[in-house]
């Protein structure tokens, strides 16, 4: 039925940039609306997207909603004879949802069915679903997949294969799916496409430009900065931004960086985002080749000790900048981070006064600026997690500056 006609190598080695690898079937092999032409299955960070494309569009309301028919993706992994998750595209009043299948590895028959919503997104016959590897308890490693439409006889069906001799798809069969229904089509034919879950570790994110002061006012989250690290302050940070669940941007140097490549891994171990707040902190704003140097040394060095992470974020020195200076950063692809609150903490005005800087300064979409070098950093140590606590308490949540401007993460990719 179904004729495979591309390898299936580029898949899994190498998602990171890798393109959207279609296996594709030729149309009109099933007769039918939910004629399959093509899927893909690609990692972009730590999830996968599954994308079926059909022949044509279909509205959604004409989707399978449960009875008329199915559109499901198959995954195994493990023993070879396994099946072990399916998800199905079901049509609702409210949207398209997912029904996911856990399925026995040994007979194939459905052992236990969550609904998911959110994670089906259509665009003219291409159908994505958004996995969450971690949440389908899907482990790192290899991984087998297909795609299957079933649909019942009738106008729709014109390749009315009777159901009791429907060809099952191999290594992940499906048992009771087809009962009832005339039309299938399958791909592969027969088999699985191998697939890999891989460990996304964060590298930072794509290239960026322009300028800002504070992201979107629509979403009550706040973006905490730290300038002029890292120092001997710059891991007690870390470990009490996590200690209270909140992530936050760290502004650094270029010189003090070297050498210093554990505390940068801590940093973004915590979730936690690096910008480029130049090589040893000169006012820039002159722009030109003295700023490019300035700011393409503090990138190259924060990829080298991080290996491989590069920020996309720069802010300038004294928040001394210019249209020539927004000129350079923007050329190698790093977007100019103001900020909307500033605590002051640098002249040293105690904790009391930076918390309630920071607290009372904060408005959604705020960029909050707090230094963890260049000075004595007891009171903003101090002052972090009850600016969290309180913050918290108005209802604010706390992300990274490329989080806040919904700036696209860069991820590198390990197999082992
Ligand atoms: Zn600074």
């Amino acid at each position: 039925m179904a004729l495979l006609s591309c390898t299936i190598a580029a898949f899994g080695a190498a998602p990171a940039g890798a393109a959207d690898h279609v296996h594709a079937d030729p149309g009109g092999d099933a007769k039918g609306r939910l004629d399959l032409i093509g899927a893909s299955l690609v990692q972009d960070g730590p999830g996968l997207t599954l994308t079926m494309i059909t022949s044509g569009h279909i509205p959604a309301a004409s989707l399978p909603d449960g009875q008329r028919g199915t559109l499901c993706a198959a995954f195994a992994w493990g023993d070879p004879s396994a099946a072990r998750r399916r998800l199905c595209v079901v049509s609702q009043a409210d949207g398209l949802i997912v029904h996911d299948n856990t399925l026995s590895p040994t007979t194939g028959k459905i052992t236990g069915q969550r609904t998911r919503s959110g994670l089906v997104t259509q665009s003219g016959p291409r159908l994505s679903i958004a996995l969450d590897p971690q949440a389908l308890e899907i482990p790192l490693g290899a991984l087998r997949w297909n795609v299957r439409s079933t649909w019942h006889r009738g106008a729709d069906c014109v390749n009315t294969a009777p159901a009791t001799t429907t060809t099952r798809t191999g290594a992940i069969a499906a048992a009771g799916l087809d009962q009832g229904l005339g039309c299938v089509d399958t791909l592969p034919d027969s088999g699985t496409f191998a697939g890999r879950v891989s460990r996304a570790i964060a590298a930072g994110c794509l290239p960026s430009s322009g300028q800002v002061f504070n992201g979107p006012r629509a979403r009550k989250v706040v973006a905490l900065t730290f300038d002029d690290g890292p120092s001997t302050f710059t891991p007690s940070y870390v470990k009490i931004l996590a200690a209270n669940n909140a992530r936050a941007t760290f502004f650094q140097i270029g010189q003090q960086v070297l050498g210093q490549g554990a505390i940068e891994r801590a940093i973004l171990a915590g979730g936690n985002a690096i910008g480029n707040h130049t090589w040893n902190h000169a006012n820039v704003s002159g722009g030109g080749g003295a700023a490019q140097s300035q700011i393409s040394r503090t990138s190259a060095t924060l990829s080298s000790v991080t290996g491989g992470y590069k920020p996309c974020i720069f802010r300038p020195p004294y928040g001394a900048t210019s249209s020539s200076l927004v000129s350079v950063s923007s050329g190698l692809g790093l977007k100019s981070i103001l900020w909307d609150v500033d605590t002051n903490d640098w002249q040293l005005p105690g904790m009391a006064a930076i918390i309630s800087r920071a607290v009372g300064g904060a408005r959604s979409g705020s960029i909050i600026l707090m230094h963890d070098g260049g000075g004595p950093r007891g009171g903003t140590q101090a002052a972090i997690a009850p600016i969290i606590r309180q913050l918290r308490a108005k209802g604010y949540g706390f992300v990274t500056v490329p989080q806040l401007l919904g700036l696209k993460d860069r991820w590198r990719y390990s197999n082992s």
